[in-house]
């Protein structure tokens, strides 16, 4: 089994950029599991399902045929034929992601998914991000990193990712999310055994490098 270096943390702290750029690096395989639940509820939303009919989600499961690369540098997520690596980004998907990221059935799924991706994987080691990934999908991992950030600094960088959307819309949408993925799983405060990266005094380089030194050590 490749060694997995664990990543959780709030939306708009650099997790993914971070993690990638660390698995870069490294060298290593990159898996972004928040990609996996934001291609999922463009499923739910392309079959034009209600996002918080529960069942209805968990019936349409067997059919969600999903597809994510594990390269740092050539990295798209696929659902059936459609390449959807950037219209998962878009807001629409990011307003109901957190309804159906909360059902137990979805967290089994998907957390089944991620394991098997992780154990196929061909690289010594693999950087694997999310929100329960220290606690949920690898407890055991030898490396486990809680990547924080000062919300104001959080909803800067997030809003000036999303260009056209104003600070306050994307600042209130961040908040929003926190609070209902946290009411699912503890991102906020670091498990035992997980170290804490708090990057709002850092750059970007700044942190990936503060990731990599744990890794290394
Ligand atoms: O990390 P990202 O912001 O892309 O994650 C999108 C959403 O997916 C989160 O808001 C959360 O609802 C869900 N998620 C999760 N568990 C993970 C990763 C993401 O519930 N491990």
């Amino acid at each position: 089994l490749p060694i997995v270096v664990a990543v959780d943390g709030p939306a708009g702290s650099g997790k993914s950029s971070v993690s990638k750029a660390a698995a870069r690096k490294l060298g290593w395989s990159y898996l972004d599991t928040g990609a996996a639940y934001r291609a999922l509820s463009w499923f739910v939303v392309q079959r034009r399902l209600d996002p918080t009919d529960s069942d209805a989600v968990i019936d349409a499961l067997p059919d969600f045929d999903y597809r994510i690369g594990t390269h740092p540098d050539t990295y798209h997520v696929f659902v059936g034929d459609h390449d959807v690596t950037d219209v998962i980004r878009e807001p629409e998907v990011t307003a109901v992601v957190s309804a159906i990221a909360r059902v137990p059935e979805v967290r089994a799924f998907l957390t089944g998914l991620f394991r098997a991706i992780i154990a196929h994987g061909e690289k010594r080691g693999i950087v694997v991000e999310g929100r329960d990934i220290t606690t949920v999908v690898c407890p055991d991992a030898p490396v486990r990193i809680l990547l924080t950030a000062d919300e104001q600094v959080r909803m800067a960088r997030r809003s000036a990712e999303l260009t056209g959307h104003s600070a306050a819309h994307v600042g209130e949408a961040l908040r929003r999310r926190d609070a209902a993925d946290s009411r699912v799983v503890d991102f906020m405060n670091a498990a035992d055994g997980v170290i804490t990266v708090d990057s709002t005094d850092l750059d970007f380089d700044q942190t990936v490098d503060a990731v990599i030194a744990v890794v290394q050590k």
